[in-house]
């Protein structure tokens, strides 16, 4: 838990979040600014500020597997995964995070 970290308080449970699925090791959430008709948040419990400052390979597999589960259980069909490392790659939340997309065409490639 790392006090100023917003999605750290979300799991915490100080702020709130539409839970769209949980594991021992992730948590999966609607995105409050949503890019897509289905726009998830995939976030490992233990925090990391970003996929560069981490060398912890099994907290990515956790991460990677766990969004791979939620895209399974919401039956999106095709998504896409997208993580933003760092703030010129549209990173905001420095609380590593996957976003998955879908229920929608999307275009390549991103802007
Ligand atoms: P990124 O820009 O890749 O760091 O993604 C951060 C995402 O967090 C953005 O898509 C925001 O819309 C989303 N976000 C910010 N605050 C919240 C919140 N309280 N609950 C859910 N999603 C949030
Ligand atoms: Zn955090």
């Amino acid at each position: 838990m790392t006090a100023d970290c917003l999605f750290c308080n979300i799991l915490a449970g100080n702020i709130p979040c539409q839970k769209l699925g949980e594991t021992k090791t992730v948590l999966a959430f609607s995105d409050i600014n949503p890019q897509a008709p289905t726009h998830a948040l995939v976030i490992h419990k233990t925090h990391t500020a970003s996929l560069s400052e981490t060398n912890e390979n099994q907290l990515l597999g956790e991460l990677l597997g766990g969004a791979r589960d939620v895209a399974q259980q919401l039956e999106l069909g095709d998504y896409r995964l997208v993580i933003n490392n760092g703030a010129a790659a549209g990173q905001s939340v420095f609380h590593l995070h996957a976003h998955i997309l879908a229920g929608r065409p999307l275009k390549w490639p991103p802007g």
